[in-house]
């Protein structure tokens, strides 16, 4: 059988082929194929559920280790319980089983794609949560040191959609991660403005888990924020940009503002990309259009059919240089860049 072609394994459906590909079931199997091609000097791409990543039209050259396979592993714990997720299980079907058991605090991370082992990498968040805020450990497989090791959710240095994985990239391979939960019927306090009002409950009020799960699936829907094959609003790899971090001096008029504690302000990069003029589904009028913004979400660049990843990155560097010139604030990438720059 011929090696699958990264389009193959990513949301985006973008990416050349790979040299090399293992697909491996479980850590033992994760850490046997990396060590392998470690010894023989040979690049190695990590690729759990393809969701975050965009890769060059050349494909990768040199081994792609696909994990799949999961696992729950539930403990007893003092205040509540400790859940270990194997890093290959799928991440929504988590949620939606923390919802059902009553473990308290991934609720609003519903109808997120990709593996639980990569969410630790870039601390995935939305609608007001962040698996920092419940993951109590995580443990790897350090390819520098040649051994496993387990970092305390403090040792994680989680920050705004970044950690230590993601600051020393390819080096640590997520084995599993270990949540702490209080048990519960209601949610967390509900931290999102949005969120909130779909709930009917003001802003720190909780709500039923399964009607936070419903409401963020909802919220999520209508801004192609959850996979569907059928709709090419959500061929992509979610926010392509994050929220950029300012001087309260140079925040734009009428931007949002979420003040930080070292005095800067987090604002939205969807607002400044269209109020520097890319609409919804900016891009889609070209002719022979094959990448455009998504038609329900500025912030998502999206394969339309029959795209190359030259063709996404052309487009993200146009949003990116017109809000640079607009506003003079750079526009940073949320997805991993795989053989290509932006
Ligand atoms: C429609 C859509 C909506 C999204 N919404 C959100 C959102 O709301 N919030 C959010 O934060 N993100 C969101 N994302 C981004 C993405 O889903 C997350 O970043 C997710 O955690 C990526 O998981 P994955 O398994 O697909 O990782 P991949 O894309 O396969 O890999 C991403 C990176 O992590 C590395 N990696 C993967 N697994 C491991 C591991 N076990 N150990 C070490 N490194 C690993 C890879 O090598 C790569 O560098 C969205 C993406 C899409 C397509």
């Amino acid at each position: 059988m011929p090696e699958p072609a990264l389009a193959d394994l990513t949301t985006l459906r973008l990416g050349g082929p790979a040299r090399r590909y293992v697909a491996v079931p479980d850590a033992d199997a994760l850490v046997a194929a990396v060590t392998e091609a470690d010894q023989a000097g040979e690049p190695v791409l990590l690729v759990g559920g393809g969701s975050n990543l965009v890769v060059a039209d050349e494909g990768f050259d040199g081994t792609v280790v696909h994990l799949t396979g999961g696992g729950v592993r539930v403990a007893d714990a003092a205040t509540g319980v400790a859940v270990t997720v194997a890093a290959g299980e799928p991440w929504d079907a988590f949620v939606a089983r923390a919802v059902v058991e009553g473990w308290v605090g991934v609720e609003a991370l519903s109808g997120i794609p990709g593996t639980t082992g990569a969410t630790p990498v870039q601390n995935v968040g939305a609608y007001g949560q962040e698996v920092a805020q419940t993951i109590t450990s995580v443990t790897v497989w350090d390819r520098v040191l040649r051994g496993s090791r387990t970092f305390t959710g403090e040792e994680c240095r989680f920050s705004y959609r970044h950690s230590r994985f993601k600051a020393d990239p390819g080096r640590h391979l997520v084995l599993d991660v270990t949540f702490g939960f209080e048990r519960g019927a209601l949610s967390a306090p509900v931290a999102y403005a949005e969120l909130a009002r779909t709930l009917g409950v003001a802003v720190g009020e909780r709500a039923p888990l399964a009607d936070v799960r419903d409401a963020v699936l909802g919220l999520r829907r209508g801004k192609g924020m959850v996979l569907d094959a059928a709709d090419h609003d959500t061929w992509s790899a979610g926010s392509f940009f994050t929220n950029p971090f300012v001087d309260a001096d140079r925040l734009p008029d009428g931007a949002p503002s979420y003040p930080q504690p070292d005095g800067r302000v987090k604002t939205s990069a969807a607002w400044l990309i269209e109020h520097a003029g890319f609409g919804k589904g900016f891009g889609l009028d070209r002719d022979g259009a094959r990448v455009s913004l998504s038609t329900k979400h500025t912030l998502a660049l999206t394969n339309r059919g029959g795209a190359t990843t030259a063709a996404l990155l052309d487009l993200a560097r146009e949003v990116r240089s017109g809000v640079r010139e607009r506003f003079g604030i750079e526009l940073v990438n949320e997805p991993v860049l795989v053989g290509c720059t932006l």
